[in-house]
């Protein structure tokens, strides 16, 4: 595989990163994901905006501009002749001496990008459904912010996978926040699709927008507005979306079924629509 770091292109065992890196030391780093399919990139134009806010937010210098990150992304698919799976980014505060003020004005972001093969539209959990394990919501207040500190989430998804389920949603003050890589939604016994608003405390996802969007287009329901365990295990169908899994259908939540426990006519017909028209728009 062939992997860029800070302007050139390396096989990867010979793509390197300083020790004294501050996404390395500190998290101080933020990331995207973005979708390949048949070689062209999905969404792009969200996942730059949500990087430049991620950036801002944190005062992180900017590496590259949007040009030059769409040129690097698309470089990358044509030397990995990737057809299916996605683009990582990785944009660090750069080297510095190990301090928690940050470096003064002048040190270089680091940026690395690099490609995953993934088998993402007939997935084995796209046709069964999800099975999702509730986990208490411990992150830190700034979840709109793209950080790298993915430990939390990444206890949460081995914490679900030790009982035998997929994935967990988190849960705050009784009410599913979102899952650990992936925005969660219910659809309701009257058919309206519920899902968080917007705010600090979730991920502002790229697909969610562009599922609500999708939404409108087929005259369903949404509305903006949280949803507990309870409601979730008593609703008609549940879903996920990211940039990995696209409309993902989940079809049990700690042990009950969602509907009849299997992938609901809803979620499959927003997946389908969803590819199309972020297919027909990948550039
Ligand atoms: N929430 C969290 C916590 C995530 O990590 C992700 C995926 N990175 C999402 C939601 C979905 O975002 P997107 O649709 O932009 O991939």
């Amino acid at each position: 595989r062939i992997v860029y770091v800070n302007g050139a292109y390396h096989p990867e065992a010979e793509a390197k990163v300083s020790v004294f890196d501050r996404g390395f030391l500190f998290a101080d780093a933020v990331y995207e994901v973005t979708a390949v399919i048949g070689g062209r990139l999905l969404d792009f134009p969200g996942h730059c905006a949500r990087l430049r806010r991620s950036l801002a937010e944190l005062d992180l210098p900017s590496p590259a501009t949007d040009d030059e990150i769409l040129a690097i992304h698309r470089e990358l698919v044509a030397r990995n002749a990737l057809d299916l799976g996605h683009v990582y980014l990785t944009v660090t505060r750069g080297e510095a001496d190990r301090d928690f003020a940050y470096p003064k004005a002048g040190t270089a972001p680091s940026l690395v990008m690099f490609t995953q093969a993934r088998a993402s539209i007939e997935t084995p959990e796209a046709e069964r459904g999800l099975r999702i394990a509730s986990v208490p919501d411990l992150r830190w207040g700034r979840r709109d912010i793209k950080t790298v500190q993915l430990l939390y989430p990444s206890m949460a998804k081995m914490q679900a996978k030790r009982q035998g389920k997929d994935d967990a949603w988190f849960v705050e003050n009784g009410e599913v926040t979102e899952g650990t890589s992936n925005n969660a939604y219910i659809v309701t016994r009257e058919g309206t699709i519920r899902t968080r608003a917007l705010g600090h405390d979730i991920l502002h996802g790229i697909t969610r927008a562009a599922l609500m969007r999708v939404a409108g287009e087929l005259d369903l329901r949404v509305e903006e507005k949280p949803f507990t365990v309870a409601e979730a295990q008593g609703a008609r169908e549940a879903f996920i979306t990211s940039a990995g899994a696209f409309v993902t259908p989940v079809v049990e939540i700690d042990g009950a079924a969602i509907g009849d426990g299997r992938p609901g006519p809803i979620a499959r017909r927003l997946r389908a629509a969803y590819l199309e028209t972020a297919i027909a728009r990948a550039i």
